[in-house]
């Protein structure tokens, strides 16, 4: 299969294409992740941002994480879907939110975040590694390897 994912909010004004598959994967389970994704979690795919094609507009809420770093949150203004994020201290890197994926299958998390504010009906992969907030830096071990 070729290298790459693509996806589109809901309405469909808001579609991309990323080339290159997802290079790490997480759940989190934070307030602002919860206010927009309709549950408890959101699951975000980490790419390079150089790989990632946007085709549409949207508009970005900047809100200010635990840590102090600005998330930018891009959503479509029509539908009010989420598609991706951005944050000031991963300069490089963007976030696409799973729910916007053509494909949800590819969208597996490889680790929990902000674990202690998840629900206590939300089961949580125990197989997962999961952190009470956000970890400093994510251990490599969790980190999928480059497929280039
Ligand atoms: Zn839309
Ligand atoms: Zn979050």
């Amino acid at each position: 299969m070729a290298e790459g994912f693509s996806g589109k909010c809901l309405c469909g004004a808001v579609h991309y294409e990323s080339s290159v598959d997802p290079q790490f994967i997480g759940q989190c389970h934070c307030i602002d992740c919860r206010k927009t994704s309709g549950t408890d979690h959101a699951t975000h795919i980490a790419i390079p941002e150089d790989a990632f094609t946007v085709t549409g507009t949207l508009k970005f809420f900047d809100h200010p994480a635990n840590s102090g770093n600005i998330v930018g949150r891009g959503f479509c203004p029509e539908c009010g879907a989420p598609i991706y994020s951005r944050n000031s201290a991963m300069k490089g890197l963007v976030f696409v939110r799973a729910s916007s994926l053509d494909d949800l299958e590819i969208a597996k998390p490889q680790v929990i975040v902000f674990a202690s504010r998840a629900p206590s009906w939300r089961h949580l992969d125990p197989e997962l590694p999961a952190y009470a907030e956000m970890p400093e830096k994510m251990p490599k071990a969790v980190s999928k390897p480059a497929s280039s």
